[in-house]
């Protein structure tokens, strides 16, 4: 039985986002700069990451609490062994929108594995079709055509529409938009722009280095008209537009400019399994402890209910040159 649990500002647990690896084949200077992340960095031993077993669980008993869509994500997903067998394991549980986040590195060779297994979704990150842009964006040299390849095979085996996150750095990549929109339009793809956040306390982020979503819109518009559409549903974070011509639809994920903390309904979960009930949080609750102990169903069902119950987080809406400098975690560890 579901009985939804709302929180301080009335809103429902309704998302999960569950981080499977902290690692990442990737070193995007916006999320995992070289300079920290490197050889020496601590990343977690292997034993302190949830097991599938452990991560199956957590959903089965959030469902009771009113989360239907659960999204995968890391660090890189994809590096982690097996990973459809943890897709096959949730989608056994029935009832359930199963989506992953993913730089697409490693698609085309498991995209057809993560379908069988029952994934309904995939979301690809791409900043840029400049091949030298997309290379010092992720700063491991990696080429844009094998991301390409990856996003082709998934709308082949039927992951789509495939979403392509793109996240825009003034001075960075903010002069290859138009040419992105234009190169996904009228392929059943969708593509979403993103705001550089100042998500974690490493990629240096200055407000300055925003391009506003409005800006990003008007640069579209000019070439290529489009116009507002509704929401699909509550919570949804981007705002969509469609081409007037009819050839497909964007969205722009405005979290600096334009804040949704109001319809927030994701908890977050590391790949150590805390929980989050916000991206720019300071403390995760330790469930792996939970989960490790002999807590019944009833008792995790019951403090997770409690956690969400307490739940005020609206740091995007409250977001100011004091916040930039408070202590968070870094995305890659809690997922994006
Ligand atoms: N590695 C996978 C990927 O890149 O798709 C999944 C994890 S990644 C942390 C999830 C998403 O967060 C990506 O779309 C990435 O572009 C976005 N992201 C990371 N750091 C960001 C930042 N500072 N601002 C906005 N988006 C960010
Ligand atoms: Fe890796 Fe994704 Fe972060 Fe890039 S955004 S460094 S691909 S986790
Ligand atoms: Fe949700 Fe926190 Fe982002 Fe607001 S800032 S939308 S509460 S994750």
């Amino acid at each position: 039985m579901t009985v939804p649990v709302f929180d301080t500002l009335k809103r429902p647990l309704r998302d999960l986002r569950i981080s499977v690896t902290d690692r990442c084949n990737f070193r995007c200077t916006y999320c995992m700069p070289k300079e920290i992340f490197s050889r020496d960095f601590q990343f977690l031993d292997r034993e302190l990451l949830l097991s599938f077993e452990e991560i199956e669980r957590l959903v089965r008993l959030s469902r009771e609490l009113g989360v239907h869509k659960v999204r995968i994500t890391g660090g890189e997903p994809l590096l982690r062994r097996d990973l459809e067998q943890l897709i096959a394991s949730l989608k056994a549980l029935g009832g359930l929108e199963l989506t992953m986040t993913t730089n697409g590195a490693l698609l085309a060779r498991k995209a057809q594995a993560l379908k069988d297994a029952g994934l309904d979704r995939i979301s690809v990150s791409l900043d840029s079709l400049d091949d030298t842009v997309f290379r010092a964006m992720n700063d491991v040299d990696f080429p844009v055509a094998k991301v390409l390849e990856g996003i082709n095979v998934a709308h082949e085996v039927g992951l789509g529409p495939v979403k392509i996150n793109a996240v825009v750095k003034q001075g960075v990549n903010d002069h290859t938009v138009v040419e992105m929109a234009r190169h996904f339009k009228d392929t059943g793809h969708i593509i979403r722009f993103i705001e550089f956040m100042d998500v974690g306390h490493t990629n240096g982020w200055r407000l300055d280095d925003v391009v506003p979503a409005a800006d990003i819109v008007a640069m579209i518009n000019a070439e290529m008209p489009i116009e507002p559409i509704d929401p699909n549903y509550r919570g949804e974070v981007a705002r969509r537009y469609r081409y007037k011509d009819g050839s497909g639809e964007i969205g722009l994920i405005a979290s600096v400019t334009q804040p949704f903390c109001g319809d927030c309904t994701r908890g977050r979960i590391s790949a150590d399994g805390a929980l989050y009930t916000c991206l720019f949080a300071v403390k995760g609750f330790d469930l792996r402890a939970l989960l490790r102990s002999t807590a019944s169903d009833e008792e995790i069902v019951k403090t997770l209910s409690e956690i969400w119950a307490a739940r005020d987080d609206r740091y995007s809406e409250i977001r100011s040159s004091e916040t930039v400098d408070l202590p968070k975690v870094e995305m890659s560890y809690i997922g994006g």
